[in-house]
């Protein structure tokens, strides 16, 4: 199982990597908020450990925009000693556990254990739409049974359809799930996604809503 660790003190995270590797998971370090951003988002780890003071993009801005992106992965957020503020904030934005610094590496563990042991109980549904099914966990998509290989953009914007399906997504929404940067923001990019998306999947699952948007219609099984 991988464990994501965001932490930009290099020692500390170096100290919980150890500790995570100990305890038979795979760590990986990141230690900038935009990195950080992007990697949970794509790449399915069992768990995040998210430090909240980040160069680049603060942790409490990452966890609210994984969760509105739709993604599920447990987050345990590591705060500042006493600021109660900050745990407050991260429940809010949706982590599952938190810790204050600084912390023994065994409450770490402990506390990481028991994010694991709750999300495996919460079996987070796959999606299927039509002929094509979408698994969060795994970052798996098929089609009729037959996986399908996407690029991590094209299965980003897959998950942000399927999560928002029967609603139009427009093209400003789907930029900034996809891209952290403005300089990156182009709406040919978006449509070029778009296509090739549809010529890998061979299904006629998402909808242009010409001037509006995108919608994956979910025929309702
Ligand atoms: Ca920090």
């Amino acid at each position: 199982m991988r464990i994501l660790i965001v932490e930009d003190e290099q020692r500390i995270a170096n100290d919980i990597a150890e500790a995570v590797s100990g305890g038979g998971y795979v760590p990986e370090i990141v230690g900038d908020g935009e990195d950080a951003w992007f990697q949970g988002g794509t790449e399915a780890y069992a768990a995040i450990i998210l430090d909240l003071g980040l160069p680049r993009l603060d942790g409490l801005t990452i966890l609210k925009r994984w969760r509105k992106e739709g993604v599920t992965t447990p987050v345990l957020v590591l705060t500042a000693r006493g600021a109660w503020d900050e745990r407050v904030d991260g429940i809010d934005a949706g982590a599952d556990e938190y810790l204050p610094k600084p912390f023994r590496m065994e409450e770490l563990m402990a506390r990481l254990r028991a994010v694991l042991r709750r999300a495996s109980g919460r079996a987070e549904p796959a999606v299927t739409v039509g002929a094509v099914n979408l698994d969060p966990r795994t970052r798996q998509v098929t089609v009729n049974g037959v996986p399908v290989s996407l690029t991590p953009l094209e299965f980003r914007l897959l998950n942000v359809l399927f999560h928002h399906r029967g609603r139009v997504v427009s093209q400003a929404e789907l930029s900034d799930n996809l891209y952290s940067h403005d300089s990156e923001r182009d709406s040919n990019a978006i449509e070029a996604l778009i296509g090739r998306l549809r010529r890998k999947l061979k299904a006629d699952v998402i909808e242009t809503r010409r001037g509006f948007g995108y919608i994956v219609v979910d025929g309702g099984a």
